[in-house]
């Protein structure tokens, strides 16, 4: 009999949730951390929690300096970086002692050492052997330079989350999701920021329109971009960085570069077992099969999207098909996207333009947050709902800026993995006033029949409400 019926290399939102799932199914599971300060991986250590919470601190901060708006008076704030800093750190701590917790309240056994790939479903844990029925590989990704003369100079998204003071002056090399969140909350806390991006649009692959107007709002709020520029070197200067791009220069306090993560394949014995790989990402089938018997793999590692939920929803899937539960296949329509800037943006499933470069009879409903009543009770009317559905309604996908909208995705995750219609979307009863009723808004728009905004002058032809 094998030492355990699965052995996961990686402790991310991955292979965690992948090592509980296995547990609950009552397999014999071994997890392997290589660092004992990185439990919860990149995700809850330098990624999706960490982050969060300081954009959250800096929320807080623009929330109290808009008090007067809402009729309370406060002193000016000031931003106490330490105590952010603080705070950011007590949350990631708290959180990798409870996911260790959940491991060993369910029986999984933790192992601290960097894992390798022997033959077959063998796995060495720095040099100790251990046999396991299936082994599910969920090592993640690591940050990736791209080959510019200087760019190490630059800050990454791991070490701007230990700056000891808010920089005077920042610039973002990269418009993607990880350099805007950066780009937002640093001018949220008053840093000057600008922005250097290779591609014509922000975050792609967002809604261009949705992308365009972002970009209008980011500069009213005095960020500088860009676009469709490049990164020529990056020189130390005086204590500062100089940044070269398309033919000019700046001397900000400090460089992030954001351009981009590579799955995290070194040293994990992958030709030595034979496994795979598409490109720098370990190849998987639908079930998270890699060409190997027994070995699966999930996560950022398998490239296939480099988000948490993917990481976790993947690893349910390869550890049902590993222990011989059932066979299943993964399916990425309704996996939502999630952008925390402010405003926020987020979503799931074909923007307009993916749509129609699909060749799809496209119909598209609208709605602005500067027409919802809780969005002008919060103040926050920038932004809007934008859902897109085929020629016989059904939802192809839903894009949202605005507030709370990496909240609101749920809704429409929730209707696009079910298959249904923007009419039954409408149809269902949004309680009011919520931020919620501006995704029904936007799918009784679809076919012209929104409420709260004037009648469009292009009609389209209403289809009956089911449901
Ligand atoms: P990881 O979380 O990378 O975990 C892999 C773990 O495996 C690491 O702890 C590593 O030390 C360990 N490991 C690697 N190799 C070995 C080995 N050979 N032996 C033992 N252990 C090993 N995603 C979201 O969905 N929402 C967000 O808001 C979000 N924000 C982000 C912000 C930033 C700045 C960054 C960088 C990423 C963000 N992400 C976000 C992406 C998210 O962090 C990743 O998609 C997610 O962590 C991937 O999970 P994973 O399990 O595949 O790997």
């Amino acid at each position: 009999m094998p030492d355990y019926d699965l052995t996961v290399i990686g402790s991310g939102p991955g292979g965690y949730v992948a090592a509980i799932h296995g547990a609950r199914l009552g397999a014999r599971v071994a997890i392997l951390e290589q660092k004992d300060t990185e439990w919860g991986g990149t995700c809850l250590n330098w990624g999706c929690i960490p982050t969060k919470a300081l954009i959250h601190g800096a929320e807080v901060f623009q929330t109290v300096r808009r008090a007067a708006e809402f009729g309370v008076r406060v002193p000016e704030p000031e931003i106490d970086w330490t105590a952010m800093q603080a705070r950011k750190d007590g949350v990631v701590e708290a959180m990798r002692k409870g996911v260790q917790g959940l491991l060993k309240a369910n029986g999984v056994e933790m192992i601290t050492a960097h894992g390798r790939l022997a033959a077959g479903t063998r796995v060495s844990a720095d040099g100790r052997e251990l046999s396991s029925g299936s082994v599910l590989l969920a090592p993640g990704s690591v940050v990736t330079l791209p080959p510019v003369p200087g760019v190490e100079l630059g800050l990454t998204s791991d070490t701007i989350l230990g700056l000891d003071h808010v920089p005077e002056s920042l610039v973002v090399i990269g418009g993607g999701v990880v350099g805007m969140e950066f780009a937002s909350v640093f001018s949220l806390l008053g840093t000057r920021v600008t922005v250097i991006e290779m591609l014509d649009q922000l975050l792609a692959p967002l809604d261009p329109d949705v992308a365009g107007r972002f970009q209008q709002l980011m500069a009213r709020r005095g960020i500088v971009f860009h676009l469709g520029t490049r990164l020529e070197e990056v020189v130390q200067a005086d204590g500062r960085v100089r940044v070269r791009f398309g033919g000019s220069e700046l001397q900000p306090e400090q460089a992030l570069v954001a351009t981009g993560r590579r799955p995290n394949t070194a040293d994990l014995g992958l030709d030595q077992a034979g496994v795979a790989t598409n490109g720098s990402a370990i190849a998987v089938d639908q079930q998270l099969r890699t060409n190997v018997d027994g070995v699966y793999a999930i996560g950022d590692a398998t490239g296939v999207s480099m988000l948490a939920h993917t990481a976790s929803y993947q690893g349910e899937i390869a550890v049902t098909n590993a222990l011989g539960e059932r066979r299943v296949s993964a399916d990425y329509t309704a996996i939502p996207a999630c952008i925390y800037t402010d405003p926020e943006i987020a979503y799931v499933g074909l923007s307009e333009a993916q749509a129609r470069a699909n060749g799809e009879d496209v119909r598209v409903g609208q709605f602005p947050f500067s027409a919802l009543g809780r969005a002008m009770i919060l103040g926050e009317t920038s932004g809007l709902v934008k859902v897109v559905a085929d020629r016989d309604g059904y939802l192809l996908g839903v894009t949202i800026m605005g507030p709370r909208a990496t909240d609101l995705i749920a809704e429409a995750a929730l209707a696009l993995n079910f298959g249904i219609t923007a009419a039954e979307l409408s149809h269902v009863v949004h309680a009011h006033p919520t931020l919620p009723e501006a995704i029904a808004e936007a799918a009784l728009d679809v076919d012209g029949r929104a409420v709260h905004v004037a009648p469009r002058n292009r009609p389209q032809q209403a289809t009956t409400p089911t449901g």
